[in-house]
């Protein structure tokens, strides 16, 4: 049988994934005047930091009291809390309303928020940029010639369509689009995470103490620790996973969380949410121009700017992104946003994946690609 392709037409830029990342390259390259089309494979946007529960939003300062990251970053922190509650200090304007604090942050630019609430939010937010958005579409494919971009083919319910562009984003968190257009890529491991958000009530009296509504979210993670202990028997890190070692990933989480929970009282607890995303951390980036490797005193001539660092112990730490970790100049008109960046040191690789560094990464990727680098 043969498979006909409909003929979509023309896209300035074409962005896949709405991701954090996605969603703020998607906007960056409207602000500047590009017909933009963002591409995403389920039906809400926000990637792992709403579907996959994240609900933290990792500092903008530098844990000194020093803001480093704004633009797109820090517009998406403020909508983050916009319509819900915040774990924002006053200084950076919260409400304070979650004090007593109890997160390990103290006074960072960072907060909590609603998964569903930000979601929703975020469709406001790329739609009244002037972003079209296709949901429940996947894209499989690029179109190169001569390893130039030409086109993307998507698959949804109209069958397979092929979208017209010479610029392609990819927010995919896997670099799905790049490594299928011939980018050389670098594999992580990840170590087994299910994560969900319930509540009971032990819970709800901590929220009737301060009526904190994030208090009502209690986030449950099975599966192993950063060292792999807990790891399934006969089950790998996860590097470089095949389908049906997602498939094992995801259904041994589900497993071990039904486990825990038929454990309790059935009448005494909810599950509220549970991931629509496997919470894999690093499956694969690009091998870019240039490497970001997270070392302090690493400058570059084509520095897009300056990043912080999330971690406990490394408070004012800062580092400099180079441009060239975000494309490969042997394909050209592809650009990786967010997690999928050139960065294979550990360090690296840490920094970079963080929700308000994959905005940043993003932002710049919608420049640059409105603005023709690499192409
Ligand atoms: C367990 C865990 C805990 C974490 N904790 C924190 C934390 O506390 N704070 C923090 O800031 N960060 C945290 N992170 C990291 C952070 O959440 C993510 O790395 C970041 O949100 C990634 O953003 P992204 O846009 O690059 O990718 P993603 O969020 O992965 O977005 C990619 C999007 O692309 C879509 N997509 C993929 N392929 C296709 C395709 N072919 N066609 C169409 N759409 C496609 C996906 O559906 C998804 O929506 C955590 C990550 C994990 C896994």
């Amino acid at each position: 049988m043969e498979v006909k392709t409909i003929d979509k037409g023309y896209y300035d830029v074409v962005v896949v994934g709405g991701g954090i990342a996605g969603v703020s390259a998607s906007v960056s390259a409207s602000r500047l005047g590009a017909k933009v089309l963002l591409i995403e494979k389920q039906i809400n946007l926000g990637g792992l930091a709403t579907g996959g529960l994240i609900s933290w939003y990792e500092p903008l300062c530098n844990g000194k009291g020093e803001q480093i990251i704004g633009g797109i970053a820090e517009e998406l922190i403020k909508l983050s809390v916009k319509y819900s509650y915040d774990s924002l200090p006053k200084a950076y304007g919260g409400t304070d309303k979650s004090f007593p604090r109890t997160d390990r942050y103290g006074d960072r630019y960072a907060t909590k928020f609603s998964p569903c609430v930000f979601s929703l939010a975020l469709d406001e937010f790329v739609i009244s940029n002037g972003v079209d958005v296709l949901f429940d579409t996947y894209a499989t494919y690029p179109v190169t010639e001569n390893n130039s971009v030409v086109g993307v083919i998507v698959e949804n319910i109209d069958g397979r369509c092929l979208f017209h562009t010479q610029k392609i984003i990819d927010a995919t968190g896997n670099a799905l689009i790049m490594q299928r257009a011939g980018v050389p890529c670098r594999t992580g491991k990840n170590y087994m995470t299910y994560l969900v958000h319930s509540i009971d009530e032990e819970v709800i009296k901590e929220y009737n103490n301060d009526k904190c509504a994030w208090k009502l979210r209690k986030w449950e993670a099975v599966g192993a620790d950063r060292l792999g202990k807990g790891q399934p028997q006969g089950m790998g890190t996860f590097e470089n996973p095949t389908a049906s070692e997602v498939t094992d990933f995801i259904t041994e989480g589900k497993r071990r969380m039904l486990e825990k929970l038929k454990a309790r009282d059935r009448y005494s607890y909810e599950v509220m949410s549970i991931p629509t995303i496997p919470q894999l951390r690093t499956i694969r980036q690009i091998v870019g121009d240039a490497d970001f490797n997270g070392i302090t005193d690493e400058t570059y001539t084509d520095s897009i700017g300056k990043v912080s660092d999330f971690r406990a112990g490394k408070e004012g730490s800062v580092y400099q992104i180079p441009k060239g970790a975000l494309y490969n100049s042997q394909f050209k008109g592809l650009y990786a946003a967010g997690r999928i960046i050139s960065a294979p040191t550990h360090d690296g690789w840490e920094v970079s994946r963080v929700i308000p560094v994959c905005a940043f990464t993003g932002e710049t990727a919608g420049k640059l690609a409105v603005l023709g680098a690499n192409n």
